[in-house]
């Protein structure tokens, strides 16, 4: 029971990633004894309140569920941040760095000094020890991500000046894991570059390069109305590179079957089957 009454002391003394806590884990330590008598801990769904993140560190609306606290000897600490369109952290670093996992939507990050980079879900990022940064959601997309941290001396984030407005819509670098960079010839250039110079260029230079990078829509966003035009306009080629693209703009298979199954009743049931039958090809395929 003694250890029980410890180990309710020290979550309820839970703060998160983001705050300066004292260390809880050597409070569990105390009662707890020697490490054979420590029994696993199961923190339960719902059991660690959210919280506001505060907005002297955060712009918008932020979330913040703890996860865990540090159990010494471990030093790592985690809260679950869910960050609305638009919202952000101010600049901060991390004394001993920071492991952020997107588990939903789009978000972005940056270092500074460096471009502002896009981050989905899935995406592991390791922020290294002292660099000064920011992470938050997308302008049109909201963005949850699992950040992990050690605290040195008990501090695991140092605060600095908020995101202004002007950084925050900064240019968002194309995302450097797809290859087709500038080394590589872009789809359009392989596919009818010699044949019609100028309208690869338009492809590239304008609706690639400009108004597929706007950021007033998703890049997700942009591919889900795409590929609904091309499924109503009975473009099975289009479709194909697009269906594609989509999947690398966030979109998933399941997401993107059910798109065709809606459109069915709004472009006809031949154009919804021949996207099925382009879809098949391509998710085999993958
Ligand atoms: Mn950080």
């Amino acid at each position: 029971m003694k250890l029980l009454g410890a180990m309710i002391l020290a979550f309820s003394l839970v703060g998160s990633a983001y705050t300066q806590t004292p260390q809880t884990g050597a409070a569990a330590d105390a009662g707890g004894g020697q490490a054979s008598s420590q029994s696993i801990k199961i923190m339960r769904s719902g059991s660690q309140p959210s919280r506001q993140g505060p907005a002297e560190n955060f712009s918008g609306k932020v979330r913040v569920d703890p996860l865990f606290e540090a159990n010494a000897p471990g030093r790592a600490r985690s809260s679950l941040v869910t960050f609305d369109p638009g919202a952000r952290t101010a600049w901060h670093t991390h004394p001993l760095g920071q492991a952020l996992i997107v588990t939903a939507g789009v978000g972005r990050v940056q270092r500074w000094g460096d471009p502002v980079e896009e981050i989905r879900k899935g995406d592991v990022v390791w922020i290294p020890a002292g660099q000064k940064h920011w992470h938050g959601a997308a302008t049109n997309s909201s963005m949850s991500h699992i950040a992990i941290v050690e605290a040195l001396d008990g501090k695991s984030v140092e605060w600095m000046e908020k995101v202004s407005d002007s950084q925050y819509t900064a240019a968002v670098r194309a995302q450097s894991s797809t290859t087709n960079t500038s080394t590589q010839p872009r789809p359009s250039q392989r596919a009818i570059g010699d044949f019609a110079p100028k309208l690869a260029e338009l492809t590239d230079n304008v609706l690639y390069a400009d108004v597929w990078e706007r950021p007033e829509l998703s890049k997700r966003d942009r591919s889900l109305v795409t590929v609904a035009a091309l499924i109503a306009l009975n473009r099975p080629d289009q479709l194909r590179s697009h269906l594609t693209r989509a999947r690398d703009n966030g979109v998933t298979q399941e997401e993107l079957i059910e798109t065709i199954t809606h459109l069915a009743f709004y472009s006809g049931w031949p154009n919804a089957v021949t996207a099925v039958g382009v879809a098949k090809e391509v998710f085999e395929k993958k």
